[in-house]
């Protein structure tokens, strides 16, 4: 592995550091995830998007650049080193769409995607089915050239501000689980849908439960075969905990170096209580970069992510909850996270790192099993 930029790459690099300085929003931005931060983060996706910064590894003909991956990442890098707002994540949905996706599909729905024009949810979690995704009872019967879906996802998040649904729904019961299910996309404005919004302990209301009562979507709007719905998540879930969160790393970098400056200034013993913990966090960001790295370098031979993304979501989530709680506890949060984060909101939102997008106990199986080649348990 080299972790050097090589010259196309450095002065890629330059000269998103030049935009990022002419173009980075004046602070303070909204740091939750309500109606507000909503506007903020779409916004930002278009003014990236037309800066020519967002989709750098897509397809041309899709509206991306037919770059590596490594530039998105740079990308990523860059902006979360700069303080400025996250990178939009579309590569999550829009991938699985790119692979499973006719061109037809792919023309429609990923242009407009990356450019931040139409927004997307990811219909996936029911009050009966989380990790054990594969239960899910979400139905769609087919009739004729369309299916009619009834049932309910919870947690579901943006659906409140979303254009477009990616769901995953059961069209074969009569097939072994995980052979039965498909994936529908459909504008989130079809009759048929309910979206009621769920409060959240930092409050405001960033998932909500979404009801399907004879919602009609055309077969065309199938993304894939009847029956390719678990394969298609699984790519979703890959990329959602790969290595698109190297920004998170750079952010966080940020908060350790300040916190160290800070550590530095505090009186020998509050300075010998606190700096094993920010040990801690240190050796905690510091091996998550190692290895999204690798996983990095893996994308670049051409590889997909597979289930090694699984130790990048668990090694991000430690590096996150070891900060938040860390900042949340210091007196001097406010120097550490700079004006645009609130520690509380930070806390919180790394307790939730351990949930979304498969819980922790989920991950250490899929390492177990998977990466290690361990025995299945009885
Ligand atoms: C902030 C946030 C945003 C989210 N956004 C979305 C979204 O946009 N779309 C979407 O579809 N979902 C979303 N989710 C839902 C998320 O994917 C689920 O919460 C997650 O998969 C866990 O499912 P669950 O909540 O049903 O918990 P459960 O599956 O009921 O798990 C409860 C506990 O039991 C443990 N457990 C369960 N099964 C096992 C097992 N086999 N072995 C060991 N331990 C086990 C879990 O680890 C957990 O600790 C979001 C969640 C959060 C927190």
């Amino acid at each position: 592995m080299n972790f050097r930029d090589g010259n196309d790459e450095a002065s890629f690099r330059s000269g998103l550091r030049s935009w990022l300085a002419d173009n980075k929003p004046e602070p303070p931005y909204p740091s939750n995830h309500g109606k507000e931060g909503n506007v903020f983060a779409r916004a930002w996706h278009r003014k990236m998007y037309s800066g020519g910064w967002l989709g750098l590894s897509w397809p041309v003909e899709y509206g991306g650049r037919g770059l590596s991956p490594l530039y998105d990442a740079i990308v990523n890098d860059e902006v979360g080193a700069s303080g400025a707002p996250p990178v939009p994540s579309v590569g999550f949905l829009g991938r699985p769409i790119l692979r499973f996706g006719t061109p037809e599909q792919c023309g429609e729905y990923l242009p407009p995607m990356l450019r931040g024009e139409l927004q997307w949810c990811q219909g996936f979690s029911e009050p009966g089915a989380g990790s054990d995704l594969a239960s899910l009872s979400t139905r769609a019967v087919l009739d004729g050239d369309r299916y009619i879906v009834n049932g309910q996802k919870v947690w579901t998040s943006r659906a409140q501000y979303s254009d477009w649904c990616l769901l995953l729904c059961r069209t074969r019961p009569d097939l072994p689980k995980h052979k039965g299910i498909s994936c529908l996309v459909f504008k989130m404005d079809s009759p048929g849908i309910t979206v009621r919004p769920l409060r959240q302990v930092w409050g405001t209301a960033e998932f909500n439960e979404v009801f399907f009562d004879d919602l009609e979507v055309p077969v065309s709007q199938r993304i894939g075969e009847d029956g390719d719905g678990w394969i298609l998540a699984t790519t979703v879930l890959a990329h959602e905990r790969g290595p698109a969160d190297i920004g998170m790393i750079s952010k966080f970098e940020v908060m350790l170096s300040r916190l160290e400056a800070i550590l530095a200034k505090l009186p020998e013993q509050e300075r010998a209580e606190l700096a094993p913990r920010v040990a801690e966090a240190y050796t905690a960001v510091a091996a998550c970069r190692r290895h999204v790295l690798k996983s990095l370098s893996l994308r670049a031979q051409g590889l997909p992510p597979g289930p090694e993304t699984s130790v990048d979501k668990l090694l991000m989530t430690r590096a996150s909850q070891c900060l938040g709680a860390l900042v949340f506890e210091t007196s001097a949060s406010e120097l550490v996270l700079g004006e645009n984060d609130d520690a509380l909101f930070e806390y919180l939102h790394s307790r939730a790192a351990s949930i979304y997008g498969g819980t922790e106990q989920i991950q250490r199986t899929i390492v177990a099993q998977r990466v290690l080649g361990m025995p299945r348990g009885g």
